[in-house]
């Protein structure tokens, strides 16, 4: 399987080289078989969810979730994550993680997330409409969203159905996006000229040194919830988020930081120079109704 027409990631490269090896073995062995996108046998599940994802794109069975991020000097809310669900009639709320892979590999993830881009700029206009400050509004975008040369135009388009001033969006990717693939690069700097900032997700879990931050087409980093984890007494993490921050810093980088759930945490991040926080502490990510009510507690209505 070849990189990067069959995957992007080497786990991934190596389960498509498998497929290709059972291909072969099946044909009799000895002899070799390229990966053939589409050419995979699908088990009967398989084709059965695909069916039920894009069917539930059309009936729009999806509700987007939002999860404050907070300015850890003041408390204050400064912005909010938008998170999808899959809501379906018989199967119930179905988590991200179960089904943005298969999104992804079929390309329902092009439909499904300019409609999450859509939603959640409709919702920020209607929560300025009701008087709300405009607040900073974070969509995750993934890396086959890049394909589409278009997709700055998507985001545009968006911006100006519901009138949102580009610096109210921040697009988050993830390290992925950035793997030395030039197009990308490009699409995500049309992105940025449009004044939309751009995130990378889940620092330091990916394969880019840190030394690359400096380079990255980016306006923020989101440091990883494996370095935040019990940061307040593991000094390995204490040294990373520190060594991060440091050079962020440099590069005049926003950095937040994903995950927080004591406290302890929060406050530990602050003194290492981490001013944005995110995680259950704060909140979960809740229901529009709910972020209505959490904004009201914060005395955040002009
Ligand atoms: P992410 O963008 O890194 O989002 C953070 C995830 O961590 C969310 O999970 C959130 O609920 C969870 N989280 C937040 N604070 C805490 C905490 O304090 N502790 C713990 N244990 N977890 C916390 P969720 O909503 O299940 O989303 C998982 C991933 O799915 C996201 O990771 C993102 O990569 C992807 N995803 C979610 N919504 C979208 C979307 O609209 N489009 C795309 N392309 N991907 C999405
Ligand atoms: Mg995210
Ligand atoms: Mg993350």
């Amino acid at each position: 399987s070849v990189y990067p027409d069959h995957a992007l990631k080497a786990s991934d490269l190596v389960s498509r080289a498998e497929k290709a090896l059972h291909i072969a073995k099946t044909n009799g062995g000895n002899r070799y078989e390229l990966y053939q996108p589409g050419t995979v046998t699908k088990t009967l599940e398989r084709i059965l969810l695909e069916n039920e994802l894009r069917r539930s794109v059309e009936a729009q069975y999806f509700e987007l979730e939002y999860q404050p991020k907070i300015d850890l000097h003041t408390k204050h809310y400064i912005g909010f994550e938008a998170l999808v669900r899959w809501v379906h009639p018989d199967l119930g709320r179905i988590p991200p993680d179960k089904f943005i892979p298969l999104a992804e590999e079929t390309k329902i993830i092009i439909p499904l997330g300019e409609w999450i881009l859509n939603e959640a700029c409709r919702q920020l206009r209607q929560w300025i409409d009701e008087g709300y400050p405009p607040l900073q509004m974070a969509v995750n975008m993934s890396s086959i969203q890049l394909e589409d040369p278009n997709v700055d135009l998507v985001v545009q388009a968006a911006l100006q159905r519901y009138n949102i001033q580009p610096q109210w969006l921040e697009i988050e990717l993830t390290e992925s996006a950035f793997a030395d693939r030039k197009e990308l690069s490009e699409t995500i700097e049309r992105i940025r000229a449009i004044g939309v900032s751009v995130a990378i997700d889940d620092f330091g879990t990916g394969y880019s040194t840190f030394s690359y931050i400096k380079e990255l087409p980016i306006d923020t980093i989101k440091i990883d919830r494996a370095f935040v984890q019990e940061i307040d007494n593991n000094k390995e993490n204490q040294a990373i988020v520190s060594a991060i921050v440091t050079l962020a810093a440099t590069a005049q980088l926003q950095v937040v930081a994903e995950g927080i759930e004591s406290e302890h945490e929060g406050e530990v991040l602050r003194e290492l120079g981490c001013e944005i926080g995110q995680g259950y502490f704060y909140s979960r990510p809740v229901a529009p109704e709910e972020c209505v009510i959490l904004m009201d507690e914060h005395h955040q209505k002009e």
